[in-house]
């Protein structure tokens, strides 16, 4: 059985457009409109010939009372099933509430995290990346998901816990 990845993190972040860029294909649910993924959905992928499954999370109607805390459990429920973590933050936007609610989540969470800063589009954004340190989730790796930009050194990282 290939190890399970979790990509968990707020609405909008960009986490099926990543799964998109880890599976080659366009499968994953992107909207504009946050919330559109309706539950946990797992795609198989490869890296370096390595198999492993790969869990979207979403679903949650943006805007409805306590969104972070659902935001957390529902991350909470993916990340107990998985090997590994990819836990995607807007390094455009910085740490909000709902993330903070995944990052008090994941400290307890007994599982290898990979912080991943996302929609680092381009140079100018990588001290966006950089303010991430601070969550104690070891380096920001800076990708866009949108463009492919740094997603082949986050795999690689990636394989090291699988
Ligand atoms: P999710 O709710 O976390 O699954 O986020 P989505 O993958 O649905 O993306 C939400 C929005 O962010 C969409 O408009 C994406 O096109 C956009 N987005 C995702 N990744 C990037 C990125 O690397 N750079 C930029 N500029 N936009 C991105
Ligand atoms: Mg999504």
């Amino acid at each position: 059985v290939p190890p399970v990845v979790a990509v968990v993190g707020r609405p909008n972040v960009g986490k099926s457009t990543l799964v998109n860029r880890i599976i080659g294909r366009r499968q994953a649910v992107v909207e504009d409109v946050p919330g559109v993924t309706r539950d946990r959905v797992f795609y198989e992928a490869e890296w370096n010939g390595r198999p492993f499954t790969v869990a979207d999370t979403g679903g949650w109607e943006y805007g409805v009372k306590g969104l972070a805390g659902k935001v957390a459990e529902q991350a909470e429920r993916a990340v107990q099933r998985a090997d590994a973590v990819l836990f995607v933050v807007d390094a455009t936007v910085g740490i909000t509430a709902t993330d903070e609610a995944i990052v008090t989540m994941l400290r307890k969470a007994n599982k290898p995290i990979i912080l991943v800063a996302n929609k680092v589009d381009g140079q100018s954004h990588e001290a966006d990346a950089a303010m991430l340190w601070g969550l104690g989730f070891g380096y920001p790796w800076p990708v866009s998901a949108l463009h492919g930009r740094g997603t082949a050194d986050l795999l690689d990282a990636l394989l090291e816990e699988l």
